[in-house]
């Protein structure tokens, strides 16, 4: 039996679908979606997810989530959500785990202050770099450069793009000028990450003692979870209490979308996947779900990510990105040789700084920083 038997005719599908920009025979043993999990899993880029930030540097604490942890924990919530759905596991499998990929050192602020430097070259955007990873810059065949991913994987990658940038891409950047939807593997995937992080973040935010459960119990869905913990554990506390109510947010989340996608897949009735391109966005939660899912992003965003603990990092981090990308555009000869090009165009040789700052891990990105400007380091 195919590994794809029990797909839904709307699914993506291995074969019949856009494919890969260098023809290659299919494999006897796996799928063409596992073929790009499986390469996405021996690229470089995802080695070096271990070492970068998501909320909190990597070296503060080993329990911390990474972009590694992150993304393997999108990948398990996206696989469970799209067999339910009957959707392509190995699809949301292979997307999960590159979705990152193109994330600067120290999170966010990385990819911001990089945008910034790069202004006058294109700018900068990390799933576009994301993108850029898979196509170009990892080294691992002969015949061409990037993993030569299905169109399908990288459409997934390619979350969201300005329309400038769309008309540069070419065909997997079409939709954004069309106005349609990608697969529904990719849609799912982007709400899978989404539940991953509301409710990693918080069990981050509460171990690192930034939050508390008496600031977290003012935000209505979390004090709803809360209470049925407290019902079904009289005066269970710590971590246990936690996990309890984590669970039950990731829970509560999943559920939601699956009843509201399948009813809406229902309705719509596509036929294929190309039914599904032309419909409204289908993978969704309902409007409850989606205002409280909502509450719990912004208390995120006031509380946590904007911490003054927090915003410190950041400071520091951006200072670190900025002074690196000066350093190296004033004075290219800095550069390891693979990252220098020929003298005369500026353009070029902004995007390879930006390509090898976005390539550092946080830990490699400070030792960089201090081999420039430490004079007690040579
Ligand atoms: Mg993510």
């Amino acid at each position: 039996m195919s590994p794809e038997e029990y797909l839904a005719p709307y699914a993506a599908h291995s074969e019949g679908g856009i494919g890969r920009r260098h023809a290659e025979t299919a494999h006897a043993s796996r799928s063409q979606f596992q073929r790009d999990r499986d390469r996405i899993i021996h690229s470089s880029a995802f080695r070096r997810l271990e070492y970068k930030t998501q909320v909190f540097l990597n070296h503060e604490g080993d329990l911390f989530r990474t972009r590694l942890t992150h993304s393997l924990e999108v990948a398990q919530i996206g696989r469970s959500l799209a067999r339910n759905l009957r959707l392509n596991e190995d699809l949301v499998e292979a997307i999960s785990l590159a979705h990152d990929l193109g994330h600067t050192p120290f999170g966010h602020v990385g990819q911001d202050v990089l945008n910034e430097c790069m202004r006058d070259y294109g700018g900068f955007e990390h799933n576009l770099q994301s993108l850029r990873v898979v196509d170009e810059l990892e080294e691992h065949y002969g015949a061409y450069d990037g993993l030569n991913l299905m169109f399908e994987t990288r459409e997934g990658i390619l979350k969201h793009c300005s329309l400038n940038n769309a008309r540069l891409l070419g065909p997997v950047a079409q939709r954004f000028l069309d106005r349609t939807q990608p697969s529904l593997e990719a849609q799912l995937t982007n709400l899978a990450d989404e539940i991953a992080y509301n409710s990693h973040d918080i069990d981050d935010g509460l171990r690192s003692g930034l939050i508390s459960i008496e600031q977290l119990e003012q935000v209505d869905f979390f004090a709803r979870l809360w209470r049925d913990v407290q019902q079904a554990f009289p005066g269970l506390s710590g971590r246990r209490a936690i996990y309890e109510t984590l669970r039950r947010l990731i829970t509560a989340l999943a559920d939601d979308l699956i009843a509201t996608s399948g009813s809406r897949i229902a309705d719509a009735a596509p036929k294929n996947i190309e039914d599904v391109r032309k419909a409204p966005p289908l993978i969704r939660f309902s409007d409850g779900m989606r205002k409280d899912a909502t509450e719990l992003k912004r208390f995120l965003h006031a509380n946590l990510y904007r911490h003054y603990k927090v915003n410190r990092m950041r400071v520091k981090a951006s200072r670190i990105v900025r002074e690196l990308f000066d350093a190296f555009m004033n004075d290219p000869v800095l550069l390891p040789p693979d990252y220098q090009d020929k003298p005369g165009d500026v353009h070029k040789q902004a995007r390879k700084i930006a390509d090898y700052i976005a390539g550092m891990t946080d830990r490699y990105a400070i030792r960089e920083h201090r081999r420039l400007f430490s004079l007690d380091e040579l």
